[in-house]
């Protein structure tokens, strides 16, 4: 049966890779991003900037509207605004943990009514191994994505009896345009995972698929780290 799936930052990188994993299983795949890009092949896009708590919950409505209760949700959109904390203004701050963080509660918030009248569902957020690791200044982006760990734990125990379940992918070090502008250094950090390369957009999406499959229905708040081993134990 086609699930009614929405993957917010799916215009490129992991995000549209989540989107077309979905749209490959037959799901009606609605995709959000400031852009409103999408791959080809979803049933809807919305133009949304995710740290809009309004518009937000305008486009998932209208989205639960169209296509009806929310099976699953991946709240992948986001952004790096790296530098030393010491020298971190309030702007760069703010804005990695308004986009990573407060987009990732806006998105889980809005699709939960639909999920607990359902009795049904699975939320999955876009981590990081960084808050695990430690990452000169990544300060902002680091302390979003633990954040999103608080944040999915929190919401798994309260939806737990509803059968919903919130789960935590981490993907190590991708290669997308988020990664792109590393430059050089891109090397150096290669070097630094056991498995010797940099993953795969469509390698986090098959993790996230697996978390919204029935094969994982007894899985929730859980920290799955796709890494090639980068933070092994975490
Ligand atoms: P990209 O920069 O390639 O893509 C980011 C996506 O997020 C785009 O679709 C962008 O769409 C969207 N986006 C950014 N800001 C907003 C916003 N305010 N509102 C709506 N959409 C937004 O990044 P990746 O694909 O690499 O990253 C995807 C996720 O994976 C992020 O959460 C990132 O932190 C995480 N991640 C990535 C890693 C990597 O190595 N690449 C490692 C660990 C985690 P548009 O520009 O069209 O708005």
């Amino acid at each position: 049966m086609s699930r009614h799936v929405i993957v917010t930052g799916a215009s490129r990188g992991i995000g549209a890779a989540v989107a077309q994993h979905f749209i490959g299983l037959g799901d009606t795949v609605v995709a959000l991003s400031r852009s409103g890009d999408a791959p080809q092949g979803c049933a809807a896009t919305y133009a949304v900037d995710v740290a809009d708590s309004a518009a937000v919950a305008i486009a998932i409505k209208d989205s639960i509207d169209r296509f009806g209760a929310v099976d699953v949700a991946v709240a992948n959109a986001g952004i790096t605004r790296d530098g030393l904390a010491m020298r971190m203004s309030d702007d760069q701050w703010r804005e990695v943990l308004a986009t990573n963080l407060d987009g990732a509660f806006y998105t889980a918030r809005t699709v939960l009514a639909s999920m607990v009248r359902a009795r049904h569902g699975s939320i999955i957020f876009m981590g990081s191994v960084s808050p695990f690791l430690g990452v000169p200044g990544q300060a902002n982006y680091a302390a979003a994505k633990a954040g999103l760990v608080g944040l999915a734990r929190s919401l798994a125990k309260e939806v737990a009896s509803r059968g919903i379940t919130v789960n935590v992918v981490a993907p190590g070090f991708i290669d997308t345009d988020m990664t792109q502008a590393l430059g050089d250094s891109a090397d150096q950090m290669t070097a630094t995972i056991p498995m010797g390369r940099v993953g795969t957009p469509s390698e986090i999406a098959d993790a996230v698929g697996f978390l919204a499959s029935n094969h994982a229905r007894y899985i929730t708040g859980t920290v799955l780290a796709v890494d090639g081993g980068l933070a092994m134990g975490l």
